[in-house]
């Protein structure tokens, strides 16, 4: 993935981080899933439990006491800017209560936490601090990693197989239609390759849509630009296998350039100054959506994980692993937005998710990282209930779904609270892939609003969760022993 110059930098990276680790031991996590996935939510609301500390009980550090405070520090990284937790979280829990602006590229933000060890040389030295920095970025960004192995024609073969199978066929129709049209030896034209870069994106964009939520669609910036919108770096697609002259100036050969420079300027730079720098990192995963799409928006993301996780330099650090290059020690897959499901299927739902990320994280596991998957809901946006219908009794759940959202013929208005039987998931997960599996068609997810503002009994607002402390636990937990 890497060459020598890029280790050797993240290697002396790596050397500066633990001199500073000698003071205050940092954690860097990483927070990535694909676009919609549910990072921003999450983050905002994991910063805020932890703040806060009213509505963690299985985080065992904060639930025995040990937790002396957690609070906001300032971020130790000028050059990329801060999640803006407090715009997210007054948007969750303002008055018109409406989800955060979603991420669109990377962000960090820092939180100290001042805990008593549970060791007994804890016990000696008193309180400790370990610095948490959280560190959000596109999956779509790690979908360009496996770019830097592959050729231009390489990936532009690939590209054109992924367009023939039968879920993007139609999608690609107009994009195929203009590449072929293509003199790739002719004299290079920008116009056209603008045309053609544009309708290649407007291809991969489409395939995104709820009705295709398709996932694995490199290169990432295409549909995550982050602050590299309207960048000539951006302007090439993939072109049919080419055998004779590709002179210097061709459509062809420009393309190439285009797509090396690609890899030099935007996706390896990503990968030496933040990815490989991450200690633990959680996949955030919207099954549901993909569910809700069809079996070929499940196999399609099962691949994005796969690819996703090809990545991760996963392993148990040692010595020299610990000095000059990080390994991911703990991976944690969350299928997110649990709340749209009764809890009796949230098992189902894992079941799922771990069906879909199996052979990720056994080599993941084989090469020494701890992974573990859960459903999980960062903003619990429903309440339980039942209701009777034709004798018999469906468990359901109870939100105000989002203004515009329909179901059949009705159309809501954001704010009318409604019980809504979701379905049920299939109890044998390897049924996500059958086309002809009884679920296909049958579940109903509607986006909802978040809930309304609740408090604990000192007042302090409380966001309610499901599994979110389980998922912290995970992922931090040891570090506050
Ligand atoms: P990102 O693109 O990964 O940053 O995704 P966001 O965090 O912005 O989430 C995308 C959308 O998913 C939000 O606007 C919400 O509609 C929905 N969402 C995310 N988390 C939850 C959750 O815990 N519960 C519910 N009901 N919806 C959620």
């Amino acid at each position: 993935m890497s060459n020598w110059a890029d280790e050797t930098l993240i290697a002396l990276d790596n050397v500066v981080d633990n001199v500073q680790n000698i003071f205050t031991p940092t954690l860097r996590l990483g927070v990535t899933g694909l676009s919609r996935a549910g990072k921003t939510v999450f983050i905002t609301s994991l910063i805020h439990q932890l703040i806060e500390g009213n509505n963690l009980p299985l985080f065992k550090p904060l639930a025995n006491g040990r937790v002396i405070g957690i609070k906001l520090a300032p971020s130790p990284n000028q050059g990329i800017p801060r999640f803006a937790y407090e715009e997210h979280l007054a948007a969750l829990t303002g008055n018109d209560r409406h989800w955060p602006t979603s991420t669109r590229q990377i962000s960090e933000l820092r939180l100290t936490v001042k805990y008593q060890s549970a060791t007994w040389m804890g016990n000696i030295t008193g309180p400790q601090e370990v610095h948490i920095d959280i560190v959000d970025y596109p999956g779509e960004w790690l979908l360009d990693l496996p770019l830097i192995n592959k050729s231009y024609a390489q990936w532009s073969m690939q590209a054109f197989e992924n367009a023939s199978e039968p879920a993007r066929r139609d999608i690609a129709r107009g994009w195929k239609t203009l590449a072929n049209a293509v003199k790739p030896s002719a004299e290079f034209d920008e116009a056209d390759a603008q045309k053609l870069s544009s309708a290649f994106k407007a291809y991969l964009s489409d395939c995104r849509e709820d009705t295709h939520a398709l996932s694995a669609l490199p290169p990432g910036r295409f549909l995550m630009p982050g602050d590299l919108e309207g960048s000539p770096a951006l302007s090439f697609a993939p072109l049919p296998p080419q055998s004779g002259a590709k002179p210097n100036t061709s459509f062809y050969a420009t393309m190439e350039k285009r797509y090396e420079a690609y890899k030099h300027l935007v996706v390896r730079p990503f990968f030496r100054d933040h990815f490989a720098r991450i200690d633990r990192q959680i996949v955030l995963v919207d099954t549901l959506s993909a569910l809700n799409a069809g079996p070929a928006a499940v196999k399609d993301l099962q691949s994005a994980i796969a690819e996703i996780l090809s990545c991760f330099r996963a392993g148990s650090n040692n010595i020299f692993s610990a000095l000059f290059s990080t390994r991911i020690d703990k991976i944690l897959f969350a299928s997110t937005k649990a709340d749209h499901l009764h809890h009796t299927s949230h098992n189902q739902l894992e079941m799922i998710l771990n069906h879909l990320v199996a052979n990720a994280a056994k080599d993941a596991q084989f090469k020494g990282a701890a992974t573990s998957s859960l459903a999980l809901s960062s903003v619990r946006a429903t309440r339980e209930g039942q209701v009777e219908h034709e004798g018999e009794m469906l468990e359901t759940i109870i939100g105000t779904p989002q203004t515009g959202e329909s179901l059949s013929d009705k159309t809501y208005d954001g704010k009318k609270e409604i019980a809504l039987f979701p379905g049920e998931l299939p109890d044998k997960p390897e049924s996500v892939f059958d086309p002809d599996a009884s679920h296909i068609g049958q579940l109903k997810f509607l986006r909802f609003r978040p809930p309304a503002t609740q408090t604990d009994t000192n007042g302090h607002l409380k966001l309610p969760h499901i599994r979110l402390d389980r998922a912290i636990q995970f992922l931090i937990g040891d570090k506050l022993q």
